[in-house]
């Protein structure tokens, strides 16, 4: 097991309806130490890829994607959920359902931070049926910009998003892949690497 497997075996909580509750060091309350080990894998993992750019959504991918972005010497620009457009000027739009809110929202972001030059890392903190993913990728798409790579903490394997997003052709790495878990007794598989 390595380092991330081993704290969600440790600190992880599965929950009924598929969802895996990692907040006390993931998404709620955030262990920065682990990011950090997260940044220096990613980098590994993305050696010699030409990123510039890390894209991230709001809220719970931001402070991943922050550390991370720390390994990479890049800035990170971050889609924004919303449903009134209030930012300034142009934006890009894309629209993704939500797993765990079961809801539709549209993610913007403003053209200024994102063209046709820009080699983007994607981050999120969990991969399920690859919806917010594919609405990051859309932008990317949409600025001109290149997708060099995605990067993922949790990917829930049994979900279709991992699979969807490999057969595109994009090199994505999940940090812990989690093939099956069980809410009775909270035993979780991981998938080996
Ligand atoms: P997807 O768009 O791939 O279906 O879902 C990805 C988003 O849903 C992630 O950004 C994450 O916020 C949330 N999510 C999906 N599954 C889980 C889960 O099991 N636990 C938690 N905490 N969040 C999840």
């Amino acid at each position: 097991m390595n380092f991330l497997e081993e704290r969600i075996v440790k600190d992880g909580i599965v929950k009924e309806g598929n969802v895996l509750k990692v907040d006390s060091f993931l998404n709620h309350q955030m262990d920065i130490q682990l990011f950090d080990q997260m940044g220096a894998e990613f980098k590994k993992r993305f050696e010699g890829k030409k990123i510039n750019k890390i894209l991230t959504i709001e809220a719970s991918g931001i402070g991943i994607a922050c550390v991370v972005a720390m390994h990479f010497n890049v800035p990170v620009v971050f889609a924004k959920k919303s449903k009134s457009i209030n930012i300034e000027g142009d934006t890009y739009v894309a629209e993704v359902e939500s797993f765990t809110h079961k809801c539709k929202n549209q993610v913007l972001v403003s053209k200024k931070f994102l063209g046709e030059d820009d080699h983007v890392l994607i981050i999120d903190d969990f991969l399920a049926n690859g919806c917010a993913l594919q609405g990051l990728i859309s932008i990317v798409n949409m600025a001109g910009g290149t997708v060099e790579g995605i990067g993922i903490a949790v990917e829930k394997g049994f979900q279709v998003g991992g699979q969807i997003i490999r057969n595109l052709g994009y090199q994505l790495e999940s940090l812990a892949i989690v093939d099956s878990m069980d809410p009775s007794n909270g035993t979780i598989q991981f998938r080996e690497q």
